[in-house]
């Protein structure tokens, strides 16, 4: 790396390693559930093949191999005839084989691409290779003391002692890597969030579960003058420069935040007049900062040879049968021609599969544009600010459009509806017909009726007109459009009164 005096402005330079279970029912090698929850027993979720006893063989999944295709093909990739799996060696109680099974230089996917949107623009990310692989267990240091095990829980270097938890152990995973196309910490979140929309319209991937996705982020600085017009750097630049990969970070915000943490840190190490050390480095989420943990490992520490115990994998019938849903993209795009959505709207509906499902039901009844209002805007909005998700109300759809028809044929007013009666149905879980009666809104309410009053007088100025000469049937045009706006529900009287204020105040 040149000297800060010559180098002028620095960029970040980032690649990315995501790991990503694949949300089958067993174990990539063995009968076990991947089905664990937070109550379940440490290592009561094992056997022989995930607790690498001695001559256990394992078994592939073929669910697993046909989530990974799946994903091969929603990333554009190419998937070769046949694949094979190898032995990555190295010695960590999370790994009791001591070695890992995965893939090497002949992966289920690679050359693909994802699309997603940074600040509102298009971006693409090569993928460089996705390969399938097991899950090690997961380790867990303590140390001594009479508080609960989660209060003890401490980073290696304080701990007393280290527990290990097999139930991991054997998870299918797919690890897909990137090329280095990313050149800010902040676009990173935006391909994560593409990434895990994808995942969940293949159906393969449990987004609400703890450690579903993992990211290891790479990054060096290059001098800005090293990156082209089109942001691509030269690849002897990237071989170059030294960088340093940041290990197991496990949410979106967290990627971005140790990314920025690491491009300044190195920015300041080379204004230092210091090199980069080429390193592996353990993202801490409570200090949002990034610390050293090994010099960073080469290929050949891995000893990397062919898995013996499973021969090598004819993917081409699977690749050639399998077909994968419409992904967000096409559906977001359909929903702007088939349903006349504008584009915010269309990708907020389409970001979640189940979304999109939900409002594709609801306007199948009702106006596309009444449905994306109630869908996208009401329910989305109330449901964010109880920090639900859509599938709370997945099997309430039929509550829901008795809603919008309430609304629709005028017995409540929209305002009404959205704030008392979704709320309620929301909160207590009743049907909108009994929070309804139990309010009293089946009538319309004072507001609407003030509404319907001033729409009616700006509405006809010669009935106005016709008013202040004296006509006597002006009035009651005026209140015939009074309650012909609310639906009959005013009260005549009432609407009589408000209307010779309004025409004569
Ligand atoms: P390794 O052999 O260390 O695993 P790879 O070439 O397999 O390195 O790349 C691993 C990851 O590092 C990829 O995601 C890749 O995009 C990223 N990467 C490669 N070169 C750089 C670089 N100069 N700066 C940042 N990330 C990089
Ligand atoms: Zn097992
Ligand atoms: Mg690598």
């Amino acid at each position: 790396m040149a000297r800060a005096a010559e180098r002028g402005e620095l960029r970040p330079v980032i690649g990315l390693e995501v790991h990503v279970q694949l949300d089958t029912d067993t174990k990539v090698f063995c009968g076990c559930s991947t089905d664990g929850d937070a109550e379940e027993a440490p290592n009561s979720r094992v056997c022989p093949v995930c607790l690498g006893l001695p001559g256990a063989l394992p078994v592939l999944n073929e669910a697993a191999v046909e989530a990974a295709v799946k994903v091969g093909k929603a990333l554009d990739a190419d998937i070769p005839a046949e694949t094979q799996f190898h032995r990555k060696n190295y010695y960590y109680p999370d790994l009791p084989k001591n070695f890992q099974i995965t893939q090497y230089d002949a992966p289920l996917c690679s050359d693909g691409e994802l699309e997603f949107s940074h600040e509102g623009d298009r971006r693409s990310v090569r993928i460089r290779r996705a390969h399938l692989e097991e899950d090690p267990g997961s380790i867990q240091h303590v140390r001594e003391g009479p508080a609960d095990l989660e209060a003890r829980t401490t980073s290696v270097d304080r701990a007393d002692y280290t527990l290990i938890d097999y139930n991991r152990a054997g998870t299918p995973l797919m690890e897909i890597v990137t090329e280095p196309d990313f050149r800010e910490p902040a676009a990173v979140r935006g391909f994560l969030e593409k990434l895990e929309e994808v995942l969940e319209y293949l159906g393969i991937f449990d987004a609400g579960s703890d450690g579903s996705l993992r990211v290891d982020a790479n990054l060096s600085m290059v001098s800005a003058a090293d990156v082209r017009d089109d942001g691509t750097v030269p690849p002897d630049v990237l071989a170059d420069a030294n960088r340093t990969e940041v290990k197991n970070i496990s949410s979106h915000r967290g990627a971005e935040t140790a990314l920025a943490y690491e491009a300044s840190r190195q920015r300041d190490q080379i204004d230092a007049g210091r090199e980069v050390a080429q390193e592996t480095r353990h993202y801490n989420e409570t200090h949002g900062n990034t610390v050293s943990m090994r010099a960073k490992e080469e290929e050949k520490d891995y000893r990397y040879f062919p898995e013996a115990d499973l021969p090598p994998l004819r993917v081409a019938d699977w690749r050639d049968r399998i077909d994968i849903p419409e992904l967000p993209d096409a559906r977001r795009e359909r929903f702007r021609e088939e349903y006349g959505l504008g584009a915010e709207t269309a990708a907020k509906l389409t970001s979640r599969k189940a979304v999109a499902d939900f409002y594709e039901q609801v306007a199948a009844a009702f106006d596309p544009d009444l449905a994306a209002t109630w869908v996208a805007d009401k329910l989305l909005g109330e449901l964010n600010y109880r920090d639900r998700g859509i599938e709370s109300v997945a099997d309430r759809l039929d509550e829901f459009e008795r809603l919008i028809e309430l609304v629709a044929t005028d017995e409540v007013t929209a305002k009404n509806a959205e704030e008392t009666v979704l709320r309620a149905m929301l909160d207590e879980g009743r049907d909108p017909d009994t929070i309804v009666d139990r309010e009293g809104l089946g009538v319309a309410g004072d507001d609407e009726v003030a509404a319907a009053v001033r729409a009616a007088v700006e509405d006809n100025p010669d009935a106005v007109d016709d008013y202040h000469a004296g006509e006597d049937g002006a009035l009651n045009f005026l209140v015939g459009q009074v309650m012909a706006e609310t639906g009959g529900s005013a009260d005549p009287g009432t609407v009589n009164e408000l209307l010779r204020e309004e025409l004569d105040g």
